[in-house]
Parts: structure tokens; C-alpha cells; sequence
């Protein structure tokens, strides 16, 4: 099965006409209270594909907290890992604008709270995905010890952020969009399979860049490949490199090669676009046609 390890978040989205300055108050619509954070959304959307997943993370004895377990269950993700702690669950603090640019606030509450797995959880692990907004050591812990237990290791490095040498050298593949891609190689910019190619250089087995309405740039021994992703109309990318991690994972653990389940991740993550919201606009196996995983 896959294991997702990583953060639970309730999302509190509020529309406002212009963010205020310091200093200012602004009145804003009602707020929006939706089930969010990486490690919960890639979690679902591995769930609602029909894979068998499980979430390693935290939530707090709260309200949000209590979304965020039904939204999992829902979506069929075994929630048996999520601990609940004397925390609030983290929350993020998004305020839109009509230009659709958000602001984000993250308050990690239980998040921070999340420990390192015990190596016996990964027993029935095909492959472990990890996600930021969780203790970088936790992150790193999770991916070695999937490493040593035979199942694959997948980091989605978002928010960017800076990993150990010996933690790239076990990913299978690092999963980055181009802003994350760039920053890892110190702002360099450039064509996405030339970025690919040197991120390959700084030791993961394999490295997947996401692109967008262009798809993503897989890149390993076999050489690089780009996928497209199939032309639709965005009309909420929240949540999108989520629902690619997540499908990427569901595929993997199912026996695809990387190349396959870049494919089947684009596709879901380019639905999910077209839909508001992070996890209510992942697709079900069901919605896929006949290529469900
Ligand atoms: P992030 O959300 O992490 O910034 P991207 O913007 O690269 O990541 O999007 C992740 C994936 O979502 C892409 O690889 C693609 O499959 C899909 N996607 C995102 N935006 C679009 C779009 N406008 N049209 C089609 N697919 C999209």
C-alpha cells in the first residue's frame, strides 16, 4: 500500500476585495472551512483512485480536526496513523483576491507534533510519499527507513526546502514543480528536461518536474521523457501538485514504471484543476475512463 507521510490542515478561505496593509482591517465574504495540507490531500487523492492508503501525520482534539479525519475516511484513506494530539490542527489562513492570487498563512499546530515512523509501519509499504509542512527530520526519518524496508521513496520537496545529500540519494522519484526545481538549483532557470538533468546531479535515483498546463518532465536512467497534460479549462489549480503526488503514488504502488505513472498523474491532476478546491476536485477511479489505477 502507499503511505503518505505529511500534514493535515484546515483550510479557512476568505475572498477579500484587496488584502489589507499592516495596520488595516478589511472585511472579507464568509469564510470557507475546507479539508487541506499536503500530506491529507495527496493522501485522498491516492484514496479516491481506489489505492490503499494510509496517512502518517497528526490533528489536534478540534473541530478541524474531526473534518480532516471524515474527509480522509471518506476518500477511504486509512486514518489508524493519524495521531491526535493536545494541539490545534494546523491551519492555513488563505485570503483571495478577484485577481485569484492568494495569500497563505500556515499555523502547523499539530503538524509539528508529527514523530518519526516506526519502521514496523512500513511493513506493508509498496511506496512512502512525503510532503514539507511537517518536521524536515520526520520527513527525512520516513524516507531512509523506506529506503532500508524495500518500498520506494517519493518526496514531493514542497514547500522548498533544503534536504540532506543522503536523503535525495534515496528518492524514487524527488517530485518538484519548476519553482521548487529552480530554487534547489540555486535560481537557475532554464528548459525543464535541462533542469531535470541537473537535478539528477544532485544524487535522487529519479526526479519528476511538474509543469503545469505543460505537463511534467520525468527524468531517469532510462533517459528523459516529457508528459503532456491533457488541455482543460483551470478554473482552481489549489491543491494540484498534491493530486499528482498522490496519483503518481497510487500508480507506482500498483506496478507502474515512472514514466506510466507520470502519465496517470497528469491526467488526474489535470482534472482536479477544473474543479474549486483542493480534495472535493480530485477524481475518482471511475472518472477516469478506463485507465483508473
Ligand atoms: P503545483 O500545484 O505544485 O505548483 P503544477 O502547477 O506544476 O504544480 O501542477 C501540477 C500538475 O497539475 C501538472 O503537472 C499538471 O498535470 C496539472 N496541471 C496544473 N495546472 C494545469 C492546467 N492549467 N492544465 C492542465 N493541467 C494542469
Amino acid at each position: 500500500r502507499v503511505i503518505v507521510v505529511g500534514s493535515a490542515n484546515a483550510d479557512l478561505v476568505v475572498a477579500v476585495d484587496r488584502r489589507p496593509g499592516a495596520g488595516e482591517t478589511v472585511l472579507g465574504a464568509d469564510t470557507v472551512v475546507l479539508p487541506g495540507g499536503k500530506g491529507a490531500n495527496t493522501a485522498v487523492a491516492a484514496g479516491k483512485l481506489g489505492a490503499r492508503v494510509a496517512l502518517f501525520g497528526a490533528v489536534g482534539t478540534d473541530a478541524h480536526g474531526q473534518l480532516l479525519l471524515d474527509s480522509l475516511r471518506n476518500a477511504g484513506v486509512d486514518t489508524a496513523l493519524v495521531r491526535t494530539v493536545d494541539r490545534p490542527t494546523g491551519i492555513a489562513y488563505i485570503t483571495v483576491t478577484p485577481d485569484g492570487e492568494n495569500s497563505i498563512i500556515v499555523s502547523p499546530g499539530a503538524n509539528s507534533a508529527v514523530a518519526d515512523i516506526e519502521p514496523t509501519m512500513l511493513d506493508t509499504a509498496a511506496v512512502v510519499v512525503g510532503s514539507l509542512e511537517i518536521p524536515l527530520p520526520v520527513v527525512e526519518h520516513a524516507m531512509a527507513a523506506a529506503a532500508a524496508h524495500g518500498a520506494r521513496p517519493v518526496l514531493n520537496l514542497s514547500p522548498a526546502t533544503e534536504v540532506s545529500a543522503a536523503t535525495l540519494a534515496v528518492l524514487d522519484p524527488l517530485v518538484v514543480n519548476e519553482h521548487e526545481a529552480s530554487w534547489l538549483l540555486g535560481g537557475r532557470t532554464g528548459a525543464a528536461t535541462e533542469l531535470a538533468t541537473e537535478l539528477r546531479t544532485l544524487g535522487p535515483r529519479s526526479v519528476l518536474i511538474t509543469l503545469g498546463a505543460r505537463g511534467a518532465v520525468v527524468a531517469d536512467d532510462q533517459g528523459t521523457i516529457e508528459v503532456p497534460a491533457p488541455s482543460v479549462r483551470a478554473v482552481d489549480t489549489t491543491g494540484a501538485g498534491d493530486a499528482f503526488a498522490g496519483a503518481l503514488a497510487a500508480a507506482l504502488a500498483g506496478g507502474a514504471g515512472l514514466a506510466e505513472a507520470a502519465r496517470q498523474a497528469s491526467r488526474v491532476a489535470a482534472i482536479s484543476v477544473t474543479k474549486p478546491g483542493a480534495q472535493p476536485s480530485y477524481p475518482l477511479a471511475s472518472e477516469l475512463g478506463n485507465a483508473g489505477t
